[in-house]
């Protein structure tokens, strides 16, 4: 199967010579969703097949005006075409008729009349329609696994593997999209790092401080989800212990709202830490900012203004929500 076509390609050589009036068998083929060319000479044909790469090669004929012996073996010495199976049509005029037929049989059909020797190949015409249509459903049935197995891929690859939150990629691509979608809106956003991990970290193990950070990352998205859904909003890991909300269409007083409902929910979480010289248990710092994405502002700033207000957080004390200054 040529990987750039969807449909199976297919040659098919009409000597100009050929009393053949191929505008009705053009229709069917067409109907059979196939993707085909004519070619009126068998040099032709190796020509298409270089650009190609076709499936089949089909020679209608006439049994009572000659033999496409010739056409065949100059096939099969050409390099490109030697190994495309070759299908000999003897009763081509009651294509017209089979356009209805039903999906029957299978692909594998299809070998048995794919004869090296030509002499005896000569296929009943509903066999050669129902091979292909088979063709045509195999390959779309490929198609929706294809398509299944990329949408998986995508997910897998917007996805942090320790806590299945979006990851810092996929935060950039939401944040970009709604940056556009909110022009003349508000578009807010929250940073919040967990306080004293290292120290959480250094007391309980790597292990103990992965099983804290999913435990986080379901409290923050508990969270968010509670007071924002239906509203579209994003929850990212934004690296180590650090997470990110986006919040689109939400002005920065609703958003301090949200980050409070965060750090209620980390709190309640009551993980204990009894190296943390703030409490004994996991606390969070939390930083909000807010911008009206138009001319004057700049996404980059947003972020930056979330990170200002999340480290005057820190070193105020931890634990607690700080807001920026102003809306960018
Ligand atoms: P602060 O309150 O100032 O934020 O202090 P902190 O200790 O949380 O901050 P610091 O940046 O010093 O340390 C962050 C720690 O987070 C260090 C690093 O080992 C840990 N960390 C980052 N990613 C992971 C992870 O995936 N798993 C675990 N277990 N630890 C992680
Ligand atoms: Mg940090
Ligand atoms: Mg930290």
């Amino acid at each position: 199967m040529n990987p750039s076509q969807l449909k199976p390609y297919i040659i098919i050589i009409i000597e100009e010579t050929h009393p053949f009036n191929f505008r009705s068998f053009v229709n069917l083929l067409n109907q059979l969703n196939l993707s085909f060319v004519i070619a009126p000479h068998p040099e032709s044909a190796i020509f298409h097949a270089e650009y190609t790469n076709p499936d089949i090669i089909l020679i209608p004929f006439d049994p009572h005006q000659g033999n496409p012996q010739e056409t065949n073996q100059k096939l099969k010495q050409a390099k490109i075409t030697q190994n495309v199976p070759v299908l000999w049509m003897n009763n081509y005029s009651e294509l017209k008729t089979q356009t209805s037929q039903a999906f029957a049989t299978t692909l594998e059909a299809l070998n048995p009349f794919v004869n090296p020797n030509p002499s005896v190949n000569t296929l009943p015409t509903d066999m050669i329609i129902k091979t292909l249509q088979k063709q045509v459903q195999v390959q779309q049935e490929l198609l929706i696994k294809l398509q299944a197995e990329n949408q998986q891929l995508k997910r897998l690859a917007s996805l942090d593997d320790l806590t299945q939150l979006a990851n810092r990629r996929e935060f950039y691509n939401y944040l970009q999209e709604h940056w556009l979608s909110c022009q003349e809106d508000y578009l807010s956003m929250i940073l919040c790092d967990v306080d004293f991990f290292k120290l959480y970290n250094d007391t309980y193990g790597h292990l103990a401080g992965d099983y804290c950070l999913q435990q986080i990352a379901n409290a923050i998205e508990t969270a968010v989800q509670r007071v924002r859904e239906p509203e579209p909003y994003l929850v990212a890991r934004y690296g180590g212990e650090e997470f990110a909300v986006i919040l689109p269409h939400l002005d920065l007083e609703n958003a301090r709202k949200v980050a409070e409902e965060i750090q209620l929910q980390i709190r309640s979480l009551k993980i204990p830490h009894r190296s943390s010289p703030l409490r004994s248990h996991i606390t969070s710092s939390l930083g909000v900012s807010c911008s009206i994405p138009g001319k004057q502002s700049y996404l980059q700033e947003l972020i930056s203004a979330a990170d200002q207000a999340m480290y005057q957080a820190k070193s105020q004390g931890r634990d607690q929500v700080r807001v920026a200054k102003k809306i960018l």
